[in-house]
């Protein structure tokens, strides 16, 4: 069995696992069946065709090494036909959505295109909630603290002291980077023990609510992707229970049916 092939027998088994194919037909997310294994990874913003990508990247981590938020990786051996090439797993680190996009500036090959340096053109591909009934927000739960610490824990910037403590000391002396990471993290504890709202308040797109928000749901709340999402990931990251995931290179239009995303 090729690596693709065990690629996509993994994925489908993980999507079948989490029901998403139930929670599709149960609450009226309608799911497009025909998603592709090759098209399943998420590139960078401004990343062209997944056929082009796989011709231009030249593995060289320009944007990787330009990236604030340490969002992005080069495939390692499991990537089969792509690796050694730019991706982004949103279950480690979401994409920020950098106003300037860095990371398409600094690709020299244009497998991500300098054009698209603006969010109008971003679709690195929609968010999608895998598994509603496990919603924080649904059930009335607080945020727990290991759901924070585990961001802190996987943030490369930190000192010891701020690892250890879990708490950033944000004094406008740090390089830019660290300053945009330890901002994140400072706005994520103050879900510390709180209702959850993370995905929709920490959503990066620069008008949060065309692409994410909070609708009611029996005696709770659950998270309603919009239209303007763009599959950054971040949300992924950041949620305290793991049950949202990226289609990549999917949109609104072709994962939803118009209109209808919950029941
Ligand atoms: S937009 Fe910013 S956070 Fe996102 S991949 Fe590019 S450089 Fe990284
Ligand atoms: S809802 Fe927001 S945070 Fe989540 S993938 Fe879409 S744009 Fe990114
Ligand atoms: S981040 Fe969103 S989807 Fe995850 S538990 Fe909180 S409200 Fe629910």
């Amino acid at each position: 069995m090729s690596l693709e092939d065990k690629k996509r027998r993994k994925f489908v088994k993980q999507m079948t696992g989490l029901g998403v194919l139930g929670l599709a037909s149960g609450v009226g997310i309608y799911f497009a069946p025909d998603l592709k294994a090759k098209d399943l990874i998420l590139r960078p913003p401004g990343a062209v065709s997944e056929d082009k990508f796989l011709k231009l990247c030249i593995k060289c981590g320009q944007c990787l090494q330009v990236c604030p938020y340490d969002s992005i990786e080069l495939e390692d051996i499991d990537g089969g036909a792509s690796v050694g090439m730019a991706y982004i797993n949103p279950h480690k680190r979401g994409c920020y959505l950098c106003s300037a996009f860095p990371c398409m500036l600094a690709c020299p090959s244009g497998a991500l295109n300098h054009e698209h340096d603006d969010i109008k053109y971003v679709e690195m591909g929609i968010a999608l909630l895998t598994n509603m009934n496990s919603c924080l927000a649904l059930k009335n739960k607080n945020v727990p603290n290991s759901a924070v610490d585990k961001i802190y824990n996987h943030t490369k910037i930190l000192s010891s002291n701020e690892r250890k403590n879990k708490k950033v000391n944000i004094t406008g002396l740090e390089k830019e980077k660290d300053k945009l990471q330890k901002i994140i993290l400072d706005k994520l504890d103050k879900f510390r023990d709180k209702p959850c709202t993370i995905c929709a308040d920490m959503c990066p797109y620069p008008t949060p609510i065309d692409a994410i928000g909070m609708i009611k749901k029996d005696d709770g709340l659950i998270p309603e992707i919009k239209e303007a999402c763009v599959g950054c990931g971040a949300c992924v990251e950041l949620c305290p229970v793991s049950i949202l995931k990226i289609i990549p290179r999917e949109d609104y239009t072709s994962l939803y049916k118009k209109g209808k995303n919950h029941g």
